[in-house]
């Protein structure tokens, strides 16, 4: 299957060659003609998967075919809706660079930034708007965006956008589209909010489902290293220095904790930034751009400032915490390994985290290899501690409270969606031969113990 088969027009086919595709991945082999034909989607796919791809390029091709010869100002003819900023940035650059050999041009809409320069963007021609919910709406109240002719709506990441409590601005927003429109929803997951979402809002959608990552996690390795809460940062310089890890991108649950980690990561001589909603969004584009050339060692980042994060063949990820919703353990180590390379996931875990372990480790249903570093042992005497509002008291630095909001979400988003639970006992240590090298598995009355399973 090539790209030109799939009736792409030569210019698009150049621009992705260029950028180095070969061959059409499994999401735009399915989406491709059916955006193409001008019906809606139902599409499930996960990032990774090449999904950006998938609905932008048919939509550059759609928009060249049916270009009319305008006298004014164009009109905005479609619009991306994204639920983070970083995202959000990243696909419109892709937009760009897929259509750099076309007439059509585009822009990105995010919050965290001056609205000024956007007002002014949007006085010049805009095929394709790229952009965050939030803002968008701040634009229509202002009355400087005209949505009027809309001929093409996408909804990117929607579960995420309903995580992230976006359900009424995307109402708000569909409101006032032209109701004649071609409708291109792409989401991770099916809950009931999506199903309801998509049949308001879709006519007669073509449905695709690639496999989902957790499915599809061969190409990356993934490993969970024992620790004590309190020896974490101890344990990731000693991974980082003895591997010679130099693109690591590391995860916390909360912005304190992301904070804290990287100022100690920078006092043992290993370069690492921040990033999540507190800091400006031109901190956080400097820090992924830094981390992207390979200037920055380390990117310390929350869940939701990393979502969309496209670096790649990103080699290392680590979860410094285990997130307490297991799907964003998904969603983190697909950061790696992504369209064809290799990368290895590491999560440091400690007896508070057991629980959320096992609830990882029975939604993707695979187990994940224990290595236990010589010198890291947990102390069989340390209890479990409850991890309230996503810190553990080790990381804590004495905060009882930090907010979990990452301040892109409108509503919603700054609660914990789950707490939890604590395990009781602290339980002997897993017994794996202190090779370095990924245990064999211990039988499954041996491990009950020890994590959580
Ligand atoms: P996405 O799921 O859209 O975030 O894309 C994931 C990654 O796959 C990005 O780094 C893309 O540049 C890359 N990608 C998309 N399509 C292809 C393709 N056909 N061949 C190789 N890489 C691709």
């Amino acid at each position: 299957m090539t790209f030109s088969a799939l009736g792409l027009s030569d210019e698009i086919v150049r621009a992705v060659t260029e950028r180095g595709y070969t061959e059409p991945t499994p999401i735009q082999a399915q989406a491709i003609p059916v955006v193409l034909s001008g019906g809606d989607l139902l599409a499930g796919a996960q990032t990774g998967t090449g999904k950006t791809a998938g609905f932008t390029l048919p939509i550059l091709q759609r928009l060249t075919a049916s270009a009319k010869p305008v006298t004014g100002k164009a009109p905005i003819r479609a619009l991306v809706l994204i639920p983070t900023r970083e995202l959000a940035a990243q696909v419109e650059e892709s937009v760009r660079d897929y259509g750099k050999y076309l007439k059509l041009t585009s822009m990105t809409m995010i919050g965290g930034v001056n609205i000024n320069p956007q007002i002014q963007r949007l006085k010049s021609r805009v095929d394709i708007l790229v952009a965050t919910p939030g803002r968008l709406l701040d634009h229509l109240q202002q009355k400087t965006l005209d949505l009027s002719h809309i001929e093409i709506l996408v909804l990117d990441e929607a579960d995420r956008m309903l995580d992230m409590g976006f359900i009424r601005d995307i109402k708000k927003i569909l409101a006032i589209l032209p109701r004649q429109r071609q409708n291109l929803l792409f989401s991770a997951t099916f809950s009931d909010e999506i199903k309801n979402l998509a049949d308001g809002l879709l006519n007669k959608p073509a449905m695709i489902e690639v496999a989902r990552r957790n499915a599809t996690a061969e190409l990356i390795t993934q490993k969970i290293y024992p620790v004590d809460r309190e020896r974490k940062r101890e344990l990731l310089t000693h991974l980082i220095k003895e591997h010679n890890w130099h693109q690591v991108l590391v995860f916390t649950r909360t912005k304190h904790g992301a904070n804290k980690l990287a100022e100690q990561l920078n006092k043992d001589d290993i370069p690492a930034l921040a990033i999540h909603g507190n800091k400006s969004q031109a901190a956080r584009t400097r820090a992924l751009a830094e981390f992207k050339t390979g200037k920055l060692q380390v990117l310390v980042a929350t869940d939701i400032a990393a979502r969309g994060i496209d670096i790649i063949e990103l080699p290392h990820v680590v979860n410094f915490e285990m997130p307490n919703v297991s799907e964003d353990y998904v969603h983190r180590i697909g950061r790696t390994g992504r369209a064809g390379s290799e990368g290895e996931a590491s999560s440091l875990v400690c007896i508070d985290e057991h629980k959320l372990l096992h609830d990882i480790e029975r939604l993707t249903k695979r187990e994940i290899p224990v290595v236990q570093v010589p010198g890291f042992e947990p102390d069989p005497r340390i209890k479990a501690e409850p991890i309230l509002n996503g810190q553990n008291r080790g990381q804590g630095g004495g905060r009882k409270q930090q907010g979990q909001g990452q301040g892109q979400g409108r509503g919603g988003q700054g609660q914990a969606r789950t707490r939890a639970a604590p395990r009781t006992g602290s339980g002997p240590s897993r017994t794996n031969a202190a090779t370095g090298k990924p245990a064999a598995r211990a039988p499954a009355s041996h491990r009950s113990g020890g994590y959580g399973r």
